[in-house]
């Protein structure tokens, strides 16, 4: 059987790695990928070395089956980059890459895997893939693994001087702003604070805002300890059925949180505080409480990569809008920063460096800057940095002919919630791009299981 993969980033590196173990009927398979660095996606391209992995170890695991995998990988090289607070290494993005490189290589030494370096822009009916060259690659079953793409341009600054619009990798990008500029970023999520952690680490010492409509930061990292959950679990979500509710779902977290002695009105108090609460101040609690015996917050944020993906298509639709009015909150609960950079972070705000600007209305190029109204008034920078990701579903733009084509084709179809779903049984979708998934960002976990989940099925025919 020939396989098509589309996109070399860390779903084809799973993909490939079940698809080639010893024991597999070994198909042919072309991974197309017209990237620098194959095999390494979006964010894991060398770069600087304050570009950390946002999660510990044992979460970073393309093999679903033997979470150690890229711990064991790491072996002593990870005492250089320990993190005290979290009791964990948290490496450069870069060197993460290249684990996603031996492990593919490896993969492409044991079977019969091909990279074709080349944007894939169509697919025909019978499965012929046409790359950017005008080549043409027969195949019986496709998977697309494009990944959910660069920032978009919220206030439509593309090519104003001083805008920088897709700001990976930091090392290309960072060297041209001025070490006195002021620096606005777009967004206060996790790109936002690779970015200012990133140029304090250059010896940035111009003033640096953090721009968005709430002023939110993600939560931070509190110290994995291994408990497990027993009531708020999957299985406990496909025994409920067409149960599930919200209120169901937070009925298992009462239960989780009463056995444990913890009081879930604690935790939704501050849930509560979080669009409201000083963004630095709710920093410094939560770096107090990197390693704090309450597992509340731990088990929301497990349970939105676990049990969230279980629950989204059995809630109903009311829950489900209730959810998306909250997603600000949900991915900074699901998607917290590690607390090295949180640290590095409250410094900033300390040294007055930093500031969280919230309420912003407009920035537009004037002056030869930007000029931001906000809910404070009118402030000016020298550069900005676009730092707000596409929501997951969003077709990345190097894939939006291909999709077009897939989606005329009638290959695949529109999910109505976003993202796509594969219309013909020899097609797959794999990762952020694929519909009916809750609106949370997919880590290596869920990209990873879901690969795998996609392999079994090519496996079987
Ligand atoms: C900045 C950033 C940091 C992150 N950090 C972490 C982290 O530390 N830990 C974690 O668990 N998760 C992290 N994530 C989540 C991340 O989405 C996943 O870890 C992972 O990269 C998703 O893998 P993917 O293969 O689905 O997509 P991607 O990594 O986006 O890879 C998609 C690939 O498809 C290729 N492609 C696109 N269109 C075409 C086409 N038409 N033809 C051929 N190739 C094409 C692209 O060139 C790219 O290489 C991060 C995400 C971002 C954006």
């Amino acid at each position: 059987m020939r396989i098509a993969i589309i996109g070399a980033g860390p779903a084809a590196v799973a993909l490939i790695d079940t698809l080639t173990r010893p024991g597999a009927d070994v198909p042919e398979i072309t991974v197309f990928d017209p990237a620098p660095h194959p095999w390494r996606g979006r964010p894991y391209a060398p770069d600087l070395d304050s570009v950390l992995v946002n999660v510990p170890p044992a979460l970073m695991s393309v093999r679903p089956d033997d979470p150690q995998h890229y711990a064991s990988w790491l072996g002593g090289r990870g005492a250089a980059y320990h993190d005290p607070l979290l009791g964990a290494p948290l490496v450069p993005r870069g060197l993460y890459g290249e684990y996603l490189e031996e492990t593919a290589e490896k993969a492409v030494a044991a079977g019969d895997v091909r990279l074709v370096p080349a944007r894939a822009v169509a697919v025909t009916g019978d499965l012929r893939v046409r790359t950017e060259d005008g080549r043409e690659h027969d195949t019986d079953r496709l998977v697309l693994c494009v990944g959910s793409g660069t920032p978009a341009d919220l206030y439509g600054l593309g090519g104003a001087p001083g805008h920088i619009g897709d700001p990976y990798p930091l090392s290309r990008t960072l060297p041209d702003v001025r070490p006195d500029a002021s620096v606005a970023i777009i967004g206060s999520r996790l790109t936002a604070v690779d970015v200012a952690v990133s140029l304090a680490a250059r010896g940035h010492d111009g003033p640096i805002h953090l721009l968005s409509r709430g002023g939110m930061l993600p939560h931070v990292w509190q110290r994995p300890d291994g408990w497990r959950p027993e009531h708020l679990t999957p299985e406990a979500v496909r025994a409920l059925g067409a149960e599930v509710t919200l209120a169901a779902l937070r009925e298992l977290l009462r239960a989780e949180l009463d056995g444990l002695g913890e009081d879930l009105a604690d935790l939704e108090a501050d849930l509560r505080a979080a669009a409201t609460e000083d963004p630095a101040a709710r920093l410094r609690r939560q770096i107090e409480e990197v390693a704090s015996p309450l597992q509340a917050r731990r088990l929301l944020q497990d349970a939105c990569h676990t049990v969230m993906p279980e629950a989204w298509p059995l809630l109903p639709e009311a829950d489900r809008a209730l959810l998306r009015r909250h997603a600000r909150l949900a991915v900074s609960v699901a998607s917290p920063m590690v607390p090295v950079n949180a640290v590095r972070l409250l410094s900033l705000y300390d040294s007055g460096q930093l500031t969280s600007v919230a309420g912003v209305r407009s920035v537009v190029s004037a002056d030869g800057g930007f000029r931001i109204e906000d809910a404070g008034g009118t402030r000016h920078a020298d550069v900005v940095v676009n730092a707000v990701n596409p929501p997951p579903g969003s077709v990345p733009a190097p894939a939006a002919e291909l999709v077009a084509a897939m989606l005329a084709g009638r290959l695949a179809a529109r999910h109505p919630d976003g993202g796509i779903v594969p219309a013909d049984p020899r097609v797959h979708v794999v990762g952020d791009l694929r519909g009916g998934r809750p609106f949370l960002t997919g880590g290596i976990p869920d990209v990873a299981g879901a690969a795998a989940r996609a392999a079994r099925a090519l496996m079987r025919g």
